[in-house]
């Protein structure tokens, strides 16, 4: 097992415009100037997408002085990579800076669940987790990307290119999922979150199918009835965390806005038209959230409800973050008791601790040296 921390020498070439984030009819608008058309924007595509190439001069059925047009004329790439790291148990990190300077972070994380009684079976995944926005406006309480405040929201092309350089990090291996669930609200940058979901859907682009791409929400309801009624089937996870509005006042201040009533209906709507589960993400926060209330209490919140609770055991960001993991003893009890009272309910292997791998942590330890 490796446990490495490097900063690579991978520049963006600053000013000119990038490609990535791009769709065919786009990309052949972009061209357009230089008197090329759709069918070079498919072979550009079929370079950045399906082989990994990002370097103009190795897209060897171009013609000479095409390759040389494109690279006078756009960068390669949206990111850099800043620094990387990578946990005991197979998660790795990147950090990114923007061509404006900002730091952005994404996540590889192999994946193996506990499933519940529903008796679903562990199984082989390869998530990469994006961000969607630098830094985030909801300050959840649990949160390091959320004590950072909120830069800006990211392009398509932004959101794309984590997902280019992550699979170039993972080699061979495939990446199988995608999950809106690093920093930001994917919902509060809709536009460009489902622009770069598409992308990563198209089979022009990463050819994921929809059902493997998700978008993480901390409760935004407009988003969820949009995503609704969006033609692609993208899944969609909320983050509850809280089974009453009081607790989930204090941890989450969205539910101030979008209080659970009006969360849930909007999920159910979601479910309904759709024909699909909802999941409920619910990170254990010791002596906060996990007691055995707390878990008969989420078990009746979501009784008869077509979703899934996922567990996930809180990742501790420092020594001066407020909240703890909770004792062992506690979260073997609240998955038993969630499991014997809803049937789709699985415990997350907490992934990266050793590389503070939750969403906002690596770039929190680069922005606070003192941590
Ligand atoms: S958990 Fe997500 S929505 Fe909440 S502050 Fe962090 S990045 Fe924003």
């Amino acid at each position: 097992m490796t446990h490495s921390n490097k900063t690579i020498g991978h520049e963006v070439t600053i000013g000119k415009p990038s490609l990535k984030g791009l769709d065919v009819d786009q990309l052949a608008s972009a061209l357009a100037p230089f008197g090329k058309r759709a069918f070079h924007a498919r072979q550009i595509m079929a370079w950045f997408y399906r082989r990994g190439v990002s370097d103009f001069a190795q897209m060897t059925d171009l013609s000479a002085p095409l390759r040389a047009t494109l690279a006078a004329h756009f960068a390669p790439d949206e990111l850099a990579v800043a620094a990387e790291k990578r946990s005991r148990d197979g998660t790795r990190k990147l950090l990114f800076h923007a061509r404006d300077g900002e730091a952005i972070e994404s996540v590889l994380i192999p994946g193996k669940n506990r499933g519940s009684r529903d008796g679903e079976a562990e199984d082989d995944r390869l998530t990469a987790c994006l961000s969607s926005q630098a830094g985030c406006k909801l300050k959840c309480g649990f949160c390091a990307t959320g004590s950072l405040g909120f830069s800006r929201d990211l392009t398509p092309g932004e959101i794309v290119d984590q997902l280019f350089h992550l699979q170039a990090l993972a080699g061979q291996e495939r990446i199988t999922n995608v999950v809106f669930m690093g920093m930001g609200e994917p919902f509060l940058n809709y536009a460009n979150a489902l622009a770069a979901a598409r992308l990563i859907n198209s089979h022009l682009g990463f050819n994921l199918g929809a059902r493997h791409i998700t978008f993480s929400t901390a409760g935004i309801v407009p988003g969820i009835l949009k995503l609704a009624r969006e033609p692609e089937q993208f899944k969609l996870a909320i983050s509850l965390n809280a089974p009453d509005d009081v607790l989930r006042d204090r941890i989450m201040p969205v539910n101030r806005k979008y209080p659970l009533k009006e969360l849930l209906a909007a999920a159910r709507r979601y479910a309904d038209e759709r024909g699909k589960l909802v999941f409920f993400e619910y990170v254990l926060l010791g002596g906060v959230n996990d007691s055995q209330e707390h878990a008969r209490q989420l078990a009746s919140l979501l009784a008869g409800f077509p979703g899934k609770i996922n567990l996930i055991v809180y990742n501790q960001y420092g020594p001066g973050d407020e909240f703890r993991a909770p004792a062992p003893r506690d979260v073997e009890r609240f998955f038993r008791t969630v499991s014997g009272l809803f049937p789709r309910v699985t415990m997350r292997h907490s992934k990266g601790q050793d590389i503070q791998a939750a969403c906002g942590q690596l770039k929190a330890l680069h922005q606070t040296p003192s941590r």
